[in-house]
């Protein structure tokens, strides 16, 4: 699922790498390769067109960071916003104050809401809950056998109205028959007497949107008073899932949404829309036959998912929370300024890529940050203690304006330090091409990053 929307941003991702400052232009292109990306996943115009729109503008006005570069700020952003399209925050079911909890499934026929009934009360028995299933569907031929099924599977109870009423002939005509609102009301009260703390109703589903069966799952609903009202939606079916989910929100009404058929490799763009176009948060995923093919849906995995990037971007925020973005701040306007880069702000970059070196593991497993791993990997934490200890051998003055450290301050330092004149020396030519990189990025505009590798 989302393959081919996930390799082509990461694509776009990748023409970014290794550049400096992001121009106007840059950003347009980036833009529009994600908007054609999205588009051709299928996430509908207006999602689209919104998205777009919030990236390219905060892009424009990418906050100062010294711990991403401009490709990772892009990156950053795009799934920001992404979990923003996804429904933001995760949502857990409401559980009603007085149990039983009533939860209605509604949807498609063939969305997947039987399957998803023995899911879900799989998953609420394993949490300790009484979950028990209702079969409303009275509507497709051996819909409750199909639920008997999954709810034996699941190892749940289940009410059912007497097979009679279901049979393929009552449905030769396509007219509704026993009646669906009626079981679902007893089996709400069954739940109650029987002590059962959560209820779930299955409820027919149509094959297209269709009045008469949009007006029963509304008499369900307001027969029963749901706490949960789920939209099952098949993620494979392209654009017509914001057809579908409006004319459900607008039937039925419904509180979450759940995709379904997750694991197929259609490009499932419109099931992204889904959430944004009817404000209502995707709450579960469902993704396979079996019983155990299910999840809680988190919008921020999900859009990690989606970019390729594992866990990659709760690290980014870790490195930034690690680089003091104070700091990096101070540094860029004192250089930018024309003030002089001072071996004072060498060592505060230094203990910087200390914190970020504590790290090292956890960045080690990030892909895509191949550049920022291998200057850790070479990078000695005990260097920078020995750094440290020459620099606060110098004297303020060294500090500030190295030029004036001849061969008996060098002497001196090194002795304070407990080190070598060579290990001075060293330290003296790493920080004069530190100073010369700071010059150029002055120049150039440009935020100094990790000090430069061979560490
Ligand atoms: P309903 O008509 O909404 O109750 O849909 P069903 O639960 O009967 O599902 C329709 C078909 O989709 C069945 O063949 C299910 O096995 C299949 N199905 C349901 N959920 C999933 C899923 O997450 N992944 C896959 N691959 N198939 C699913």
């Amino acid at each position: 699922m989302f393959n081919s929307l996930s390799d082509r941003l990461t694509a776009t991702f990748k023409n970014l790498r290794g550049r400096g400052r992001l121009s106007e232009a840059d950003i347009d292109a980036t833009v529009r390769e994600i908007r054609r990306a999205l588009l051709d996943a299928d996430v509908a115009v207006p999602v689209v067109r919104q998205f777009t729109a919030a990236v390219r503008e905060r892009a424009l006005g990418a906050e100062v960071s010294g711990a991403l570069n401009p490709a990772q700020q892009v990156v950053k952003i795009v799934n920001d916003e992404l979990v923003g399209i996804l429904g933001g925050q995760t949502r857990s079911l409401q559980l009603a104050k007085t149990p039983p909890t009533v939860i209605m499934l509604a949807g498609l026929q063939g969305a997947g809401k039987t399957t998803l009934a023995g899911k879900l009360a799989l998953a609420l028995k394993e949490q300790g809950h009484t979950p028990l299933l209702v079969a409303a569907d009275l509507q497709r031929p051996n819909a409750v056998t199909q639920l008997s099924v999954v709810a034996e599977r699941a190892g749940v109870p289940v009410f059912a109205p007497h097979p009679g009423n279901t049979s393929d002939h009552d449905m030769a005509d396509g007219a509704l028959v026993g009646d669906p609102v009626g079981v679902a009301r007893d089996g709400v009260a069954e739940a109650r007497t029987k002590q059962h703390d959560i209820v779930i109703v299955d409820t027919a589903g149509r094959l297209g949107v269709d009045e008469l069966l949009m007006q029963q799952a509304a008499d369900i609903r307001s027969a029963i008073t749901p706490d949960e009202v789920l939209f099952v939606i098949d993620a494979m079916i392209g654009q017509d899932a914001v057809t579908t989910a409006n004319a459900f929100a607008e039937g039925v009404d419904f509180t979450g949404v759940v995709l379904s058929k997750l694991d197929g490799d259609a490009r499932g763009g419109a099931a992204l829309s889904v959430a944004k176009v009817t404000g209502r948060p995707i709450m579960f995923a469902s993704t396979g036959e079996k019983l155990t093919d299910f999840e809680v849906f988190h919008p921020d995995r999900m859009a990690s998912r989606i970019l390729d990037m594992g866990d990659v971007l709760t690290l980014i925020e870790q490195a930034e929370k690690a680089f003091d973005a104070d700091e990096a701040e101070k540094m860029a306007a004192k250089v930018a300024g024309g003030e002089d880069f001072t071996l004072s702000d060498f060592l505060v970059q230094m203990q910087q890529m200390k914190k970020l070196g504590s790290m090292k593991k956890m960045l080690g497993m990030m892909p895509g940050m191949a550049q920022m791993r291998d200057q850790l990997e070479n990078f000695d934490e005990r260097e920078v203690d020995r750094v440290q200890a020459l620099i606060q051998s110098m004297t303020p003055a060294e500090r500030d304006n190295p030029k004036i450290i001849n061969g008996s301050r060098r002497a001196r330092i090194a002795r304070g330090a407990g080190q070598t004149t060579a290990a001075v020396n060293g330290l003296l030519d790493r920080f004069a091409q530190a100073q010369k990189m700071m010059r150029q990025m002055a120049k150039g505009g440009g935020m100094p990053g990790m000090p430069g590798g061979g560490m």
